[in-house]
């Protein structure tokens, strides 16, 4: 919450959400929603237990059964039916679910977070070192488990899932373990984690977030020293990012700590200066959208194919022969019974090629954001070209969601394909699915627009670039809707 809006609001009037015209009462439900969780929170540990235990089934469960037979499916297949949990229902609902609830996964459900805190609980508690803080570390961690889950196929095998997930529950408890200060920190989904990232960056377009009922001016701050497991400063909270919904700032009676409200899908991004803009979270939307959709592509386009023989080729000719040698298991798939084996080769063009992707994408966003941002300061609009820039990035996120819900999730339509919903079907729910993306897109690039004080036609024409822009990535994910 801005502290520009919190000298609107009386401080005796405890619970208020935030509205197009300043403060609006929160309604009863809100109210009866925050009072049942608070009460019940004690009981949130059998819920960690209980995935806990869930995630280790489902990771380790299909390492001890042998591979499943051809035609096996996820009512009849235990391998199979972890494949789909995690790939089809978990990954693409977790993502759709912070429209709705916010990161309401990573406080309530993620077994991973709660290790990463029961770790903290009998740690060093070292003050979290810079480069941890960094707003750089976790679009790396990002970039790094995105691509070793491509090169190990972790959708396809479940040795590929264990190493991945594996991966991330090691450094989760390492770095809860070592560092973070006070009690129950979570130094891994605050700085590292690259779900929590993903997650934290698209809650600022959900409709949940919670906001000081006594906000202190100064801006978004950060500190180890307070209850809340993220390290935020309760009461200079403005974003929604880091937030996890873990309601231990949550007293209702209280006439301090923090309230739950509800918004409009959107509001804070329409709002961004006042929500603490970050030019980290842009970089991560621009080369996430690219990595997602190089991690798609080169499935399915023929010309990586060519690429990847002319490559190789060349490799030979120089005598560079181990280029041919399959690697470790950690870093590449490698299953010997015939059914995939991944060479240097394959691990270097695999990596290559969505760095790549992500490079165009990313170069392509940025010059047209920079146009857009250019256009609008001719045309009147305030703040500097950089500042300018970062506002107008985060009209992007809608799109940048659907890219990474339809390219990462793609188990899911799989599925339903499977069965039985015709392919015409399928495609047209992905079309309706980046129609809307790029819709919203475009609604709050106008509105961010229209905030910098530009108005009239100097507004759409301060748009177009941007219309480009989403057109772009719309096109880009063509061939993963019809087909390459
Ligand atoms: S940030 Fe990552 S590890 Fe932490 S709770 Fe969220 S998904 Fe789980
Ligand atoms: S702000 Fe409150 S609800 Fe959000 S993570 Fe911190 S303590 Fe939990």
């Amino acid at each position: 919450m801005s502290s520009a809006l919190a000298e609107h609001r009386p401080l005796t009037m405890p619970v208020y959400a935030e509205g197009t015209g300043g403060w609006r009462r929160r309604s009863p439900w809100v109210a009866w929603l925050e009072g049942f969780a608070v009460r019940h929170r004690d009981k949130l540990v059998w819920v960690h237990v209980s995935m806990f235990f869930g995630f280790m089934a489902l990771m380790i469960g299909p390492l001890l059964l042998p591979p499943p037979p051809d035609g096996a499916t996820f009512y009849n297949n235990f391998t199979t039916f972890a494949n789909f949990v995690i790939w089809g229902l978990w990954f693409p609902l977790v993502f759709v679910s912070v429209i709705f609830a916010g990161r309401s996964w990573c406080g309530i459900l993620c077994p991973l977070g709660a290790s990463s805190e029961w770790a903290n609980r009998v740690g060093l508690k070292r003050p979290v070192p810079r480069w941890v803080r960094w707003e750089g570390t976790p679009v790396v961690s990002f970039v790094v488990i995105t691509v070793l889950a491509q090169t190990v196929d972790a959708r396809g095998f479940p040795q590929g899932i264990a190493v991945v997930f594996g991966l991330a529950f090691a450094c989760a408890v390492v770095l809860g373990f070592s560092y973070g200060q006070g009690r129950n920190k979570r130094p891994w989904c605050r700085h590292m984690c690259p779900i929590g990232l993903m997650l934290g960056v698209f809650s600022r377009i959900g409709a949940v977030q919670f906001v000081p009922k006594r906000p202190q001016p100064g801006g978004d701050a950060y500190t180890e020293k307070g209850a809340c497991p993220t390290m935020i400063d309760l009461r200079r909270k403005e974003e929604s990012r880091h937030c996890i919904e873990c309601f231990r700032c949550v007293s209702p009676k209280a006439s301090g700590g923090l309230a739950l409200v509800l918004r409009k899908p959107g509001t804070e991004v329409a709002q961004i200066r006042r929500h603490n803009p970050n030019a980290a979270e842009i970089w991560f939307l621009f080369l996430a959208t690219g990595l997602a959709l190089g991690g798609f592509l080169w499935l399915i386009l023929p010309q990586y194919e060519v690429l990847r023989q002319a490559v190789g080729v060349w490799a030979i000719d120089r005598g560079w022969d181990s280029i041919g040698t399959p690697g470790p298991s950690w870093l590449m798939s490698v299953h010997s019974q015939g059914r995939e084996v991944y060479t240097w080769l394959d691990f270097f063009m695999i990596t290559s090629f969505m760095l790549a992707c992500a490079a165009l994408l990313t170069a392509v966003l940025t010059l047209l954001t920079v146009s857009s941002s250019w256009v609008a300061g001719r045309l009147g609009a305030d703040l500097d070209l950089r500042r300018r820039f970062v506002e107008q990035a985060y009209a992007y996120m809608p799109v940048a969601m659907v890219s990474l819900v339809v390219g990462l999730g793609g188990e899911l339509f799989d599925a339903i394909q499977r069965a039985g919903m015709p392919l015409w079907a399928v495609a047209a729910v992905k079309v309706t699915l980046f129609s809307l993306g790029m819709a919203w897109s475009l609604t709050l690039g106008y509105r961010l627009i229209g905030a910098r004080g530009l108005a009239g036609a100097r507004r759409p024409l301060a748009l177009l670039p941007l219309l480009v822009g989403v057109t772009f990535v719309g096109l880009a994910w063509w061939p993963a809707i019809f087909g390459a």
